[in-house]
């Protein structure tokens, strides 16, 4: 690493009042991999446009190697940098092979006409490509994704140094998506060249990019590594979804899946603390729901690779957790008891409890005066008594309801709807 090869010096760019790009400010070294993510619209076409000198730039600079591009003749910069566009027209029927061959352009003469050298290269960009087959078809007459493999094909054979892709994948299916990723993929890693890539894709972003920038509303939310920018709190903020960031040991990297689009309503939950006691799968529907409606949900003590375990983790509630068979330690209890304490509701699942988990019970005991929900299952008890005995004396604190699954969510908005939420005569 070391040489800048594109560096972007708060970028403006208006059309009429709004800005598309606003202060965009970024450097992109020698061998990095970048992806370029967010919502549409967020000014990531505009920021390639600049780039070409495409569109007027009301503000900042554009560097490629050192050398402001306005600097450029065409030819010298198409040497360095090729340009896999978003949107490729063409109305004349050109044939493949001569597209392909355009590539080559920048390395010839003025009246100069390509070498078998030059036919020599552009055959194998349309052979990594898989192409190769198409060469003398007419390009209005492929496919849209035939027709963007033959663009990509074009760009390889420019040998550019920097790669710069938008949206390189859009109209691929799966098979030829993952063919463009590897090839751009090992393009990086084996002949080190410097990618800036806008993925549509966050999961291909994570996978392929060493680095994302995302960005919103013409400017950077977040930039960093896969593991910097691909978290639930930033996608979910950026885009407005909900979503579970978990690790895929086949591809080797994060990836995100979306739950669903966030509703505006979770608001008056922010800020108010629910600890669930569960087990067994008890508390994997309740732990998501409370968390979709906004609350922060903490959850324990719960077995390593319990189900329940395992759906708190993946949505990033804060866990107290035991290996299996070992009862519940002095820490993890003293943990469970501090999580308890902070949150202004308890709820119990119907959990069945025995020997292993009965201390959840125990300091549940110990908040005669927050408000608990248990949900009833009047077969839980396995501790011979002891559970059950604790459950009727804590079903009489002045605070505790009794309910049935489905009305915990309800009965806990309820519980914990201010004063003045209230109608004016309840007690
Ligand atoms: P992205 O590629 O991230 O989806 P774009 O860079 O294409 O976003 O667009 C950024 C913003 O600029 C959008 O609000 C878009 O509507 C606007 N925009 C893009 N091109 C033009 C144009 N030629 N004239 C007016 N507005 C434009
Ligand atoms: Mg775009």
């Amino acid at each position: 690493m070391g040489e800048e090869m594109l560096v972007f010096e708060n970028v403006t760019v208006a059309y009429g009042e709004h800005k598309a790009l606003d202060n965009f400010t970024q450097t992109i070294q020698k061998g990095e991999f970048v992806a370029l993510i967010g919502p549409n619209g967020s000014g990531k076409t505009t920021l390639i446009n600049a780039l070409l000198g495409e569109v007027d730039i009301s503000g900042g600079e554009v560097f490629v190697k050192g050398k402001n591009v306005k600097q450029f003749k065409r030819k010298e910069l198409a040497r360095i940098v090729a340009v896999v566009p978003q949107h490729f027209s063409t109305s004349f029927g050109f044939l493949v092979k001569d597209i392909v061959l355009f590539g080559r352009h920048p390395y010839l003469g003025r009246m100069e006409s390509e070498s078998a050298k030059d036919y020599e290269i552009a055959d194998e960009a349309m052979r990594q490509t898989g192409v190769l087959h198409l060469k003398e078809r007419k390009i209005t007459e492929l496919s849209g994704g035939e027709r963007q493999r033959v663009v990509i094909a074009s760009a390889l054979a420019q040998q550019p140094e920097i790669l710069v892709l938008d949206e390189p994948t859009n109209h691929l299916d799966i098979h030829h998506n993952l063919d463009i990723m590897e090839i751009v993929g090992s393009l990086n890693r084996d002949k080190g060249v410097t990618v800036l890539a806008v993925l549509h894709d966050i999961n291909s972003a994570a996978r392929y990019a060493n680095r994302i920038v995302l960005m919103k509303q013409g400017a950077i939310v977040a930039s960093g590594s896969v593991n910097e920018v691909v978290t639930e709190s930033i996608i979910g903020n950026t885009y407005n979804i909900d979503l579970i960031v978990r690790y895929n040991r086949f591809t080797e990297s994060e990836e995100i899946v979306p739950i669903r689009r966030r509703r505006q309503t979770q608001s008056e939950n922010e800020g108010k603390k629910i600890h669930v006691i569960c087990g067994g799968g008890s508390g994997q529907f309740l732990l998501e729901e409370l968390r979709n409606k906004g609350y922060t949900v903490s959850c324990g003590v719960v077995n390593v690779g319990d189900s329940d375990c395992e759906a708190a983790s993946s949505l990033g509630i804060q866990t107290v957790m035991e290996l299996p068979y070992m009862g519940i330690s002095e820490k993890n209890y003293e943990k469970n008891l501090e999580l308890m304490r902070l949150a202004d509701a308890i709820v119990l699942t119907d959990v069945a409890i025995g020997n292993g988990n009965l201390r959840n019970i125990e300091a549940l005991s110990l908040f005669e005066d927050k408000p608990i929900i248990i949900i009833r299952n009047p077969q839980r008890d396995f501790t011979g008594g002891k559970c059950d005995e604790l459950l009727n004396k804590i079903e009489q604190y002045p605070k505790t309801e009794l309910a049935d699954v489905g009305e915990t969510e309800y009965l806990l908005s309820q519980m914990l709807a201010s004063p003045s939420e209230m109608p004016p005569d309840t007690p």
